[in-house]
């Protein structure tokens, strides 16, 4: 069934002259017709949510008790709760990722964070101190405000879990949350608008707002004076644009960017773990994490059996199946993202390397030939200056090469402008201590990958990201600390 998917603004359902086609990159069908927030929608939503979280209406929301606000976050992820099934039905329809992945990572989890960050509103403290002024004695508070607007414009990889990520801390502390998904997976953001539709949430505090970046529903809402902050996940060149566009006005941002991520396995790691925590952080989500390992640096003395070993798995993955009961590897998110993962792979031969599993785009022989899959690869045998070592691919997708000692290596994971994450492979536990931490990222994993606590910090280091994000942090991002000064008189008048 094709849906109609509608801008939520406000409280109203509204739909757009403007509406653009989503497409399966499973097997290419249609899955909804996408309506394209106006100018004007967008300033109506942004408007509307200053109102309910900073402005006339904040009594509705942003002053409202705390209490109360959080018993709505409470009501409406349950309710959230009850359309899991829903949700990961949209996902599976607009990623072509497999239901058992939809399940087990998605779903759920996504939703529930919303309890999980009205818990921790809920007890989050603030500072205070008694100090002495020539004139006396004085105390010191600090309070916690909502910042007003909060824009939360999310990619395409996760879209359930980077939107939840963002939307909830933004209303946990009173914010107007306005959610923009990417264009390429607007589906399961416009069940949290049907959930918010039927839930306590008043009008304006979430919006829903449908479209594409620049000139188009993303580059109206950043520019929008009256959006406070945006957090922002996405590429690193889109994170600059934001950046340039929030100087004016000097609104916050934050941002969770790229990443060329290294793993290195040392001599004395145990293979059968590496191979196959190496393995799924090349290719989980048809490598589509922003925490993906794209670059292998391993021991010149296991560089040939960690090489063979990667190689068979590789060429063992399932391509294509949805409704495979475990790991099996979907396509990428579109056509056009494909193209630009070929276009990579294509730079392997002539920049003399050579490719040990994959290479190319897999033949089925049905409908999925309409979609956009690639086969998982493994390079090895380029130089570190080769494109497809230094540029992020977002795709199932390896280079793999050999190293002497500590230092080297230390120095080759250093070597990009990129900083997200790494995974270290060794059973000695002084040398996986030593080298985490010389690592510059923002996530180092031990003899382990994408173990993450959601809650816990993240920040990118160089060009994968401003700011750091997860738990606590969220909330301080979202927020405007106050200090509130009192004097104590000596006696009473
Ligand atoms: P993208 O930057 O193309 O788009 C992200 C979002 O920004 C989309 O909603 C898009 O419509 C919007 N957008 C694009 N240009 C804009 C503009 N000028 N103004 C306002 N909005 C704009 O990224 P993508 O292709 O959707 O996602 C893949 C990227 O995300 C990869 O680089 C990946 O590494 C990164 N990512 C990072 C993290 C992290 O936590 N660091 C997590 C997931 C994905």
């Amino acid at each position: 069934m094709t849906h109609e998917l509608k801008n939520f603004i406000a409280g109203r359902w509204v739909a757009s002259d403007s509406v653009f086609e989503k497409r399966s990159p499973f097997d290419g069908s249609l899955v909804a017709h996408v309506h394209e927030a106006s100018r004007d929608m967008v300033s109506e939503a942004v408007e509307r949510g200053r109102d309910v979280s900073i402005g006339t209406a904040a009594q509705t929301w942003g002053n409202l008790p705390q209490k109360r606000r959080l018993a709505i976050i409470h009501d409406f992820a349950a309710k959230l709760m009850e359309r899991v099934d829903d949700l990961v039905e949209a996902e599976v329809a607009d990623t072509g990722r497999s239901y058992w992945q939809a399940r087990n990572f998605d779903g759920a989890r996504a939703a529930g964070l919303f309890k999980a960050y009205a818990d921790l509103a809920a007890g989050l403290e603030t500072r205070s101190k008694p100090f002495d002024t020539p004139g006396g004695q004085a105390l010191w508070y600090t309070a916690r405000r909502p910042k007003g607007v909060i824009a939360c414009i999310c990619p395409w990889n996760m879209p359930l879990l980077m939107a939840c990520m963002k939307v909830a801390p933004a209303l946990a502390m009173g914010n107007a949350a306005i959610l923009k998904p990417s264009e390429e997976t607007p589906s399961s953001a416009t069940i949290l608008a049907e959930v918010v539709a039927s839930s306590d949430i008043p009008d304006g505090a979430f919006s829903l707002i449908h479209g594409f970046g620049s000139g188009s529903a993303g580059g109206f809402l950043t520019a929008h004076q009256d959006v406070d902050a945006i957090t922002f996940t996405g590429e690193s060149g889109t994170g600059s644009a934001i950046m340039k566009v929030a100087a004016d006005g000097l609104r916050d941002v934050s941002l969770e960017l790229g990443g060329k991520n290294a793993a290195i396995v040392f001599g004395d790691a145990v293979m059968d773990r590496v191979a196959e925590g190496v393995q799924r952080s090349a290719f989980f989500n048809c490598g589509q994490i922003c925490f993906c390992t794209e670059r292998a640096y391993v021991h010149r003395s296991r560089f040939d059996e960690f090489v063979d070993r990667m190689a068979g798995v590789a060429r063992g993955i399932v391509v294509g199946q949805k409704d495979q009961n475990g790991f099996s590897m979907g396509p990428l998110i579109s056509q056009t993202h494909r193209e630009k993962v070929v276009g990579l792979l294509d730079t392997v031969k002539p920049d003399g390397g050579e490719f040990v599993s994959g290479g190319g785009v897999p033949q089925f022989g049905d409908e999925r030939d309409n979609g956009a899959f690639v086969e998982p690869s493994i390079a090895i045998g380029l130089s570190e200056d080769a494109r497809f070592v230094r540029e992020e691919a977002f795709g199932p997708v390896m280079h793999v090469a050999p190293f002497d000692d500590e230092a080297e290596v230390i120095s080759l994971a250093n070597n990009t402008r990129y900083g997200l994450a790494t995974s270290i492979w060794t059973e000695s536990l002084n040398r996986a201590h030593r080298v985490a931490p010389q690592i510059r990222v923002g996530h180092a994993w031990i003899n382990s990958w994408q173990m993450r606590d959601l809650l816990s910090p993240l920040a990118g280091v160089g060009i994968s990201g401003v700011g750091d994000q997860g738990g606590q942090r969220s909330l301080e991002f979202c927020s405007q600390p106050q200090t509130i000064t009192t004097r104590i008189f000596g006696d009473d008048p």
